[in-house]
């Protein structure tokens, strides 16, 4: 559902009672109040144990369909990877996989989860280290989250020792995992990995990217800020690239099987047009506090009634925005509760005690948030001590 379509469901919805003024309101970086009870609840998904959120893609779900609907070579043909239905698919040893494979379907922000494995009898290679089960998850094909048998990672265990920017975890070639949580070989080794991209005005950087990475549930990466595009041996410099881009899986010639691999789709960070006084888009917030002001106005069957809940309801339209037809009806509202309150005498104005309290209460609200002075002719009548 779309939010403009949430929140009309939010505000359509019957209400018990008048709700009262009760947390900070909205104001120039958020367009709710705190507690707002008008605020849309975020959406319901299941997410049972073992399986997908409801609302993820399943990129891999173990079938043969699964794998050649989602998955096909750099050139958009039938991947040579192996997969046989069973599960999981692989890559064999030897460089014989028709290389790399990605997504036909492209992302940009995103949560990731995927598992790999590596064969238990996995042995030492030739070349070193980094062909000891070597493949990479590259987000976006261009950030690369490093998968290597990693569990052997003292010298005396391999043939060439690694580097520490290269093993399981690492955004590979810049920033190690903060600890090693790598399963024996044979297991499967469990990726979580939340993902934003670099944010460019043309040429420009002016937000960086990150990367978060759980390793078998243990945070490895720690919101990483990425320093550039993934390369071997030496420091290759950020620089723009499409806003979506194909998940990429490396054939680095090493047999590397995977399974259950599913992706969320993520609003940028820096688009929030909701809430946030480090990131709110200004505009965006007063659009929204705007719209609900209106469709709170509209619900109100007569905005020049006398009483507290037509007082209270206009307050809490004024609380989202303050001007002109609100603002009007909003004074009115409490000049012509003010003129009868004061043609009360203190047996009718004891009688009305807690409606009073109630009145002053939403008063204050608006008062703390700078909506009204504290010498708003209504307000400092209910302030008086006593009526005489
Ligand atoms: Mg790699």
């Amino acid at each position: 559902m779309k939010k403009c379509a949430l929140i009309l469901a939010a505000l359509a919805a019957p209400t018990a009672a008048m709700a009262d003024l009760y947390g900070d309101t909205p104001d120039a970086k958020h367009a709710w109040s705190v507690h707002d009870r008008n605020r849309p609840n975020p959406v319901k998904i299941s997410a049972e144990a073992g399986k997908p959120p409801s609302d993820a893609i399943v990129l891999f779900d173990g079938s043969r369909e699964s794998f050649e609907k989602n998955w096909c070579d750099w050139k958009g043909n039938p991947s040579k990877w192996v997969c046989d239905g069973k599960g999981e698919f692989y890559t064999k040893p030897g460089w014989i996989n028709g290389g790399t494979i990605r997504t036909r379907e492209e992302f940009g922000d995103c949560q990731l989860h995927l598992e790999y494995r590596h064969d238990a009898d996995i042995t030492d290679h030739p070349s070193g280290a980094q062909m000891r089960g070597n493949s990479g998850v590259f987000l976006m094909s261009n950030y690369e989250i490093q998968v290597l048998e990693s569990y052997y990672t003292d010298p005396a265990d391999m043939r060439v020792p690694n580097y520490a920017d290269g093993q399981a975890g690492a955004v590979y070639a810049e920033n190690p995992p903060m600890v090693n949580p790598a399963r024996k070989p044979g297991e499967w080794q469990v990726y979580d990995i939340v993902f934003h991209q670099p944010v460019w005005e043309g040429n420009k950087l002016v937000r960086p990217g990150s990367v978060t990475v759980f390793f078998n549930g243990v945070l490895v990466q720690d919101h990483w800020e990425m320093e550039g595009l993934t390369t071997h041996c030496t420091r290759r410099p950020l620089s723009p690239h499409a806003l979506k881009g194909p998940l990429t899986l490396q054939d680095h010639g090493c047999a590397v099987y995977f399974r259950n691999i599913w992706i969320r789709p993520l609003p940028s960070r820096w688009d929030n047009k909701t809430h946030s006084t480090l990131s709110a888009v200004e505009t965006k917030v007063m659009a929204l506090r705007r719209k609900t002001a209106e469709l709170l106005f509209a619900k109100i069957a007569n905005p020049a009634e006398i009483s507290a809940d037509n007082l209270i309801a206009l307050a809490e339209v004024i609380s989202y925005a303050k001007e002109g037809k609100y603002d009007e009806a909003w004074n009115k509202a409490a000049d012509g509760y003010l003129a009868q309150l004061k043609k009360k005498s203190c047996d009718e104005r004891k009688a009305m005690e807690k409606e009073l309290a109630r009145v002053r209460k939403n008063l204050k609200v608006l008062e703390r948030n700078k909506l009204i002075s504290s010498k708003f002719p209504l307000l400092s009548e209910l302030e008086k001590a006593s009526c005489k």
